[in-house]
Parts: C-alpha cells; sequence; structure tokens
C-alpha cells in the first residue's frame, strides 16, 4: 500500500470535461489576456471571499509585492513577517527594497504571535503580513488592535487559506489586503501558476489593477513603473470551474482532519495541530510534530506512506538571507525540526496513514 502526500486526480477527474469546455471556449474567443474570464473570475472571487474587489495577477509572490507597491512601501521601511512561514512572504517585502522584520510563531497554533509583534514594532514599521499558516486563520482581532493602535496596514497572506473563516468570516476580507496563490497544489489550484489580490480599499485596488499591468489604466499611457503580472483568460476561466467546487473539497479536508485528530490523539512521541476554536480552517497541509522527525519519516516511508515538511529551514537561515544577521529565532528553529506533513487532499482514504503512524510511533518509542 503506497500512500502518495499529494493527489489532484480525485479533485480534477470529476469535473474534466467541464475544465476542457472552458479550454475550447478561451481557444474559439482567441482573447487570452485581460478579458472576459478574468474580469468574471475576479467578481466571483471577491463575492466568495466577502471583499470588494478582486484582482486576478501572475502568482502568488506577485500578489503579496503588488499590495506591497500598491500601499507604497519601500526603501527604509519594515514589514513585519513571519519567521515561521514559506519564504515568498519574505521575498516579497525584500522586493520592495523594505527590510523584512521575522516574529516567531505561537506554538499552538503555528501562526505569528500577536505579543511579539507589538515587540517588534519600530517607527519604520508600515505592515504587519499575517500568514494564515497550513489553512488555518491567524488571530486577527489581536493583530489588528495593534495594527491600528500604531497606524500599519495589516495584510493577509492567504495562500493557503482560501475559504477559511475567522469568527464566521472569510479569510480575504480580515486584512487591508489579502494575497492568494492558485499554484495547482494550493485549495484552489489553477493548472499552472495563478494568484490574486483583495482588498475592501477601492484606491489600492485600482494603485494595484495598475501596477499588474505596465503601470497603465489606458493602453500606451504609463502612469507609474509597473510590472507585467496579470491572471490569464484561460486560467481564470478553469479557476472559475475549480471555485465551484471549494467549499465541497475543503469540507471534505475537514472531515479528514478530524478522523487523524480522532483516530492519531493517544498516540505516544506525536503532537497533533490544535485548532483555534475561533475559526473555520482549511487544512492546506495536516501538520504533526514529532522530536524524532526523521526516523518518523523514514519508518512511514518505509510503510510507503509519503509525507514532507513545510518547511525545512526557516527564510532566516537561508543563503538568499544570509548577508545579514538576524536575531535568535530559537521557537522558528525548533518546530523546522520537529514539523511533519502527513498526507492531506480530498479523495484520500487516511486509514492506511493512520494504521501505519500507530505501528510506527510504537517502535519509536520502545
Ligand atoms: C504558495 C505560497 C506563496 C506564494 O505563492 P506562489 O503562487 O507560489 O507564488 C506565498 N505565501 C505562502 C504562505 C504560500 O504558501
Amino acid at each position: 500500500m503506497t500512500v502518495s502526500f499529494m493527489d489532484l486526480h480525485a479533485s480534477q477527474a470529476p469535473i474534466a470535461d467541464e475544465l476542457r469546455a472552458a479550454f475550447d471556449r478561451v481557444l474559439d474567443r482567441g482573447n487570452f489576456i485581460l478579458g472576459e474570464e478574468l474580469a468574471a473570475f475576479e467578481q466571483e472571487f471577491a463575492g466568495y471571499c466577502d471583499s470588494a474587489h478582486c484582482i486576478g495577477v501572475g502568482n502568488g509572490l506577485d500578489a503579496l509585492h503588488l499590495i506591497l507597491a500598491g500601499m507604497g512601501i519601500g526603501a527604509g521601511d519594515e514589514v513585519i513577517v513571519p519567521a515561521h512561514t514559506f519564504i515568498a512572504t519574505w521575498l516579497a517585502v525584500s522586493q520592495t527594497g523594505a527590510q523584512p522584520v521575522p516574529v516567531e510563531p505561537d506554538e499552538t497554533s503555528f501562526n505569528i504571535d500577536p505579543a511579539r509583534v507589538a515587540e517588534a514594532i519600530t517607527p519604520r514599521t508600515r505592515a504587519i503580513i499575517a500568514v494564515h499558516l497550513y489553512g488555518q486563520p491567524a488571530d486577527m482581532d489581536s493583530l489588528r488592535a495593534i495594527a491600528d493602535r500604531h497606524g500599519l496596514y495589516l495584510i493577509e497572506d492567504a495562500a493557503q487559506a482560501h475559504g477559511a473563516r475567522y469568527k464566521g468570516e472569510r479569510v480575504g476580507s480580515l486584512g487591508d489586503a489579502a494575497a492568494f496563490s492558485f499554484y495547482p497544489a494550493k485549495n484552489l489550484g489553477a493548472l499552472g501558476d495563478g494568484g490574486a489580490v483583495t482588498t475592501q480599499d477601492a484606491k489600492l485596488a485600482q494603485n494595484i489593477r495598475r501596477l499588474r499591468n505596465y503601470g497603465s489604466d489606458q493602453k500606451y499611457v504609463h502612469l507609474v513603473k509597473g510590472c507585467n503580472s496579470r491572471l490569464d483568460e484561460l486560467q481564470a476561466a478553469l479557476l472559475r470551474i475549480k471555485l465551484r467546487n471549494l467549499d465541497t473539497l475543503n469540507a471534505q479536508r475537514r472531515t479528514l482532519a478530524q478522523q487523524y485528530c480522532r483516530a492519531l490523539a493517544d498516540l505516544p512521541g506525536i503532537q497533533l495541530p490544535q485548532l483555534n476554536a475561533a475559526s473555520e480552517a482549511v487544512w492546506h497541509l495536516f501538520v504533526i510534530r514529532c522530536t524524532q522527525r526523521q526516523e518518523l519519516a523514514r519508518l512511514l516511508a518505509e510503510q510507503g506512506i509519503a509525507t514532507q515538511i513545510h518547511y525545512p529551514q526557516p527564510p532566516h537561515l537561508q543563503a538568499a538571507y544570509g548577508e545579514q544577521s538576524w536575531p535568535a529565532l530559537p521557537l522558528t528553529e525548533q518546530l523546522s525540526g520537529e514539523i511533519l506533513s502527513l498526507p492531506m487532499w480530498p479523495g484520500l482514504d487516511p486509514q492506511p496513514v493512520i494504521d501505519a503512524l500507530r505501528q510506527c510511533t510504537a517502535s519509536l518509542t520502545r
């Protein structure tokens, strides 16, 4: 029995004919950039997120970068980021010329710790980026209170959390702006790269719409030095179909997470993810902790169970950020040595994973 870490087949096979029809529609129409599919998707995704505006862009990293650029953040500014995140959150800040300021996570949620955010604020701080890591919303009320007290923007990195809710409200409607990625493996994935920004702020939406298209609202009239980062018609057409299934697929992930939590609760040597009662997580990843992580991953692999690590090395220890010395981030470093992501995808049968974990944890503690 082998269980792959990720399998898109079960979620895509039932809609394959619809996806092909969308491809034909775009092919026949012959308009591939900034056309009616993108306009329709932007409206539908804004509606899904309970947000006023959506701007489709090239990928999740660009979505983050364009939000910061659209807010006028750049050289000389500081932006607070989680120390424990995918490196894209940091890269977006660096691309603007601003300085990422890492803050350690809360140990139970893996998300940025609001108490430590307050300590990291300086006169140069302009914004806080909250990542809804692994699909679990960050503590937005505490972060909003801090942001308001210091006059900072609050940005959501929602690349792992399409459809999640915090106190009943959709991710993507909580911050001053939110960045989404439609990388194929995300909860809402395109058949290639894609991304989007959502915001309630009409002026910011206009800035980002301009920046993604060469700084132009009108052909050959360039108001600012923009870039080229547009969600193309084909991906938008495919995403419109996939968006209709998102709630169903997220519900399947929630059921899997409950099955894991129930079946693994009594196992020795591992720590399960803890749920924040205020939020409805969408389980992009199901991440456990184990002090003998390497050994556990090896034993599971022997039983045919694929696992991954998100992420094995935090951004501040990467060569890309080696030119600078960073403050001690002991919790982040400890987590990166103990976390292990179990298979989590709609259509997965969790039983073989559960059975293998039962056996493997028993031989760990022996
Ligand atoms: C995937 C991801 C991104 C970047 O998205 P891309 O579309 O791959 O550029 C940013 N932040 C987080 C937390 C992610 O998981």
